[in-house]
C-alpha cells in the first residue's frame, strides 16, 4: 500500500478494467489490435488524472468545456479527448487542449472546428497562447453517429456519416479519425456494435485512414471490443461511482 489510498483504489479499479479488457480481446469478432483506454474523468479532480498518469493511463476524456479546459491547464501533459455534446460558440476553447473531438455530429460543428483550429494556430504564432496538441497536428476528428437511426442528442444519422465525413475531409486543420458510438439503451450492445463496425468499414472505403472505432463505456466495454473498437472510454469502472447531473 502507498500513501495515498485513492491513488491504489485507481490502480484497483484499473487493473480490473484491464482484465476484462484483456478478456474480451480473446473473444473479438473483427479487427486486430488491441483497444486503447481513454479513461473518463468527468467529476473527479486533476489530481485523479495526475494519479492515472503514474499508473499508465496517459489518454483522459472529458465531456464539458468549462471542467476541461480547467483540468488540462492543471494537466497538460496528459492527451485530452473531448467526447461530449459540443456547441460551436466552445470550439476556440477545445481546440487548445483537446487533441481529439469524438462528438462531431453536424456540419456547422466541422466549419466552427476548422476556424477555431485555424483561429488558434494564428495566436500561436503571435505568441498569444500555449501550442497545445493542434499547433501543428490536425486536430482528430471522429463522426459520432446514433445506433438508434435518429439524429438528435445522441449524434448523426448513419445516412449523414458520408457527408460529414467529406466535411471534415475537406476543412482544414481537421483530421478524419474514425466513428463514435454510445449503446442505445434497451438494445444488446453487441447488435449495436455489430452496426457501428459495418459503417466504419464503409467510412473506411473513402478514407481508409479513417480507422477509430471509439465504443465502449464501463458497463459495455466487452461488446465493444468484441466488435473492432480501437478507444474504449471508461469512467466509473476506474473512477468509481459520480453523482447524478
Ligand atoms: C461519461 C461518458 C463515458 C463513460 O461512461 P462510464 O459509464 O462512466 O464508463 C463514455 N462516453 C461518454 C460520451 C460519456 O459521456
Amino acid at each position: 500500500m502507498s500513501q495515498d489510498p485513492r491513488r491504489d483504489e485507481l490502480a484497483q479499479n484499473l487493473a480490473q478494467v484491464r482484465e476484462r479488457m484483456a478478456e474480451a480481446e480473446q473473444q473479438r469478432q473483427v479487427g486486430s489490435d488491441p483497444a486503447d483506454l481513454i479513461a473518463v474523468t468527468k467529476f473527479f479532480p486533476a489530481a485523479d488524472v495526475g494519479r492515472l498518469l503514474e499508473l499508465g493511463v496517459s489518454q483522459v476524456g472529458e465531456n464539458r468545456d468549462q471542467e476541461a479546459s480547467q483540468k488540462a491547464a492543471e494537466v497538460p501533459e496528459a492527451t485530452w479527448h473531448f467526447i461530449g455534446q459540443l456547441q460551436s460558440k466552445k470550439t476556440n476553447s477545445v481546440v487548445r487542449y483537446a487533441s481529439h473531438v469524438h462528438s462531431v455530429d453536424r456540419q456547422s460543428l466541422v466549419t466552427a472546428l476548422g476556424k477555431s483550429v485555424r483561429r488558434h494556430r494564428e495566436a500561436v504564432l503571435q505568441g498569444d497562447v500555449a501550442p497545445g496538441p493542434n499547433a501543428e497536428r490536425d486536430l482528430g476528428c471522429l463522426i459520432q453517429v446514433s445506433l438508434d437511426g435518429t439524429a438528435g442528442r445522441g449524434g448523426a444519422a448513419p445516412a449523414d456519416l458520408e457527408p460529414l465525413a467529406e466535411a471534415v475531409l475537406a476543412e482544414d486543420g481537421l483530421r478524419l479519425q474514425g466513428v463514435m458510438a454510445v449503446a442505445p439503451l434497451g438494445e444488446d450492445p453487441d447488435r449495436a456494435f455489430q452496426r457501428l463496425f459495418e459503417l466504419s468499414e464503409l467510412l473506411q472505403r473513402t478514407a481508409p485512414r479513417a480507422r477509430w472505432i471509439s465504443a465502449g463505456m464501463s458497463a459495455d466495454l466487452e461488446a465493444a471490443v468484441r466488435w473492432g473498437s480501437t478507444h474504449v472510454r471508461v469512467g466509473s469502472g476506474i473512477l468509481g461511482a459520480r453523482p447524478v447531473r
